[in-house]
């Protein structure tokens, strides 16, 4: 027996043939762009999230790139520009910075939490500094009281990047919904996932979603007029017809996630792993500020411990094995706040935490975990 790290068809299979029929649908329509299931995906998004708008765009990079872009177009942002971001995050959330031709400013996470550390941020603000971009990494919510302090005290927009949180809570209101605006991605491995690329932008602002949805079908509200330089980022009808039949399951998906999570925290007590920490492990499976998008562990010796892991036919992986500022692309560009999320990145190892994991696989994830010796 293999445990995967992620069973993308056993994900899937739950749902035939449900996912089928909405295939189905879309095919027979012979309507495949910009048509009901986009509109009815869209409306039952927006619903679920909490924001008056959710536009479909073609993935989640796109939706982070497209909100900058439209604070451009609309004059609230200028090139040259600063934007407050995380230095732990996935590439996605920087690119769509640099390629609007603003200025990403890195900040530190917090160790306890590998978020964006609240308290950081306020140094790094200045005249240029134009929004805060917080990354809910791994299914963890990101905002904080401090956060909002901030974008209220220096009138900067709150952009959130929900690639990873679809259906997590801050207080009583959903990720996505806390901010400005918000990038999600339906990347097929994300809590809620298409079978193909997806992603979407919600936002409470009228003249924000327009621009977005313009610029995201070529600049053109009225067919070959083209108001902006726009691009070609939409959502198909096919994966807007999957993800309607996903976004049914997500929050019954992200519960299992919970239970998964808290068995690990209760039962792995290796002395040479450490563990998310949390405040409370007994309410893990009550904590809605929280998905568990990714399980992630870290360890001093992690090769060593993800080869053992893979002897014993258990799939691990990386989130991430090099943080953006240290990229290629990025080195001799940008620069991390400290040296703590490079130091991170060295430890981190990511766990099989899927919905569809069964009560025999975790347990034999956890003894095997128990049985390592952390040999050096
Ligand atoms: C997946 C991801 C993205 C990008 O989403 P795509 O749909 O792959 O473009 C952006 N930010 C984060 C944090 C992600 O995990």
């Amino acid at each position: 027996m293999i445990i995967n790290f992620l069973d993308l068809k056993a994900i899937n299979d739950r749902y035939e043939p449900e996912l089928s029929l909405a295939i189905k649908r879309v095919l027979d329509s012979g309507w495949y762009l910009l048509g009901t299931e986009v509109k009815a995906f869209e409306q039952e998004y927006a619903r679920y999230i909490g924001t008056k708008h959710c536009i479909g765009v073609a993935n989640g990079l796109d939706a982070l790139r497209l909100i900058l872009r439209a604070y451009i177009e609309l004059g609230i942002m200028d090139e040259g520009d600063e934007i407050i971001v995380p230095d732990n995050t996935y590439i996605a959330s920087i690119l769509a910075i640099t390629e609007n031709h603003l200025n990403p400013v890195l900040i530190e996470p917090d160790i306890s939490t590998y978020n964006i550390n609240p308290f950081k941020i306020e140094e790094k603000i200045n005249k240029r500094t134009k929004g805060i971009m917080i990354v809910h990494l791994y299914g963890r919510n990101a905002m904080h009281p401090e956060i909002q302090r901030l974008v209220d005290k220096y009138h900067l927009k709150l952009i959130e990047d929900n690639a990873q949180a679809q259906g997590c809570f801050y207080g009583n209101r959903r990720t996505g919904s806390l901010g400005n605006a918000t990038g999600h991605s339906f990347y097929p491995g994300k809590n809620l996932g298409a079978i193909g690329d997806a992603g979407a932008v919600t936002t409470n602002d009228d003249a924000l979603a327009d621009i977005v949805r313009t610029i995201a079908n070529y600049g053109s509200k009225v067919k070959y007029h083209n108001q902006y330089k726009g691009l070609n980022s939409r959502l198909d009808e096919i994966q807007a017809a999957i993800l309607r039949v996903k976004l049914q399951y997500l929050d019954s998906d992200n519960q299992r996630r919970r239970e998964i999570a808290q068995y690990y925290l209760e039962n792995i007590k290796n002395p040479a792993l450490k563990l998310p920490i949390l405040n409370s492990k007994a309410s893990i499976k009550y904590d809605k500020s929280h998905v568990w998008h990714l399980f992630v562990i870290r360890c001093d010796n992690r090769t060593a411990l993800s080869e053992y892991l893979s002897n014993n036919s258990i799939q691990t992986s990386i989130h991430y094995p090099v943080i953006p500022s240290e990229q290629q692309c990025y080195k001799d560009e940008l620069k991390s706040d400290s040296d703590l999320s490079a130091i991170l990145s060295r430890e981190y190892l990511s766990l099989p935490i899927s919905p569809i994991l069964k009560d025999l696989e975790i347990a034999e994830i956890v003894k095997t975990l128990q049985s390592w010796e952390n040999a050096r």
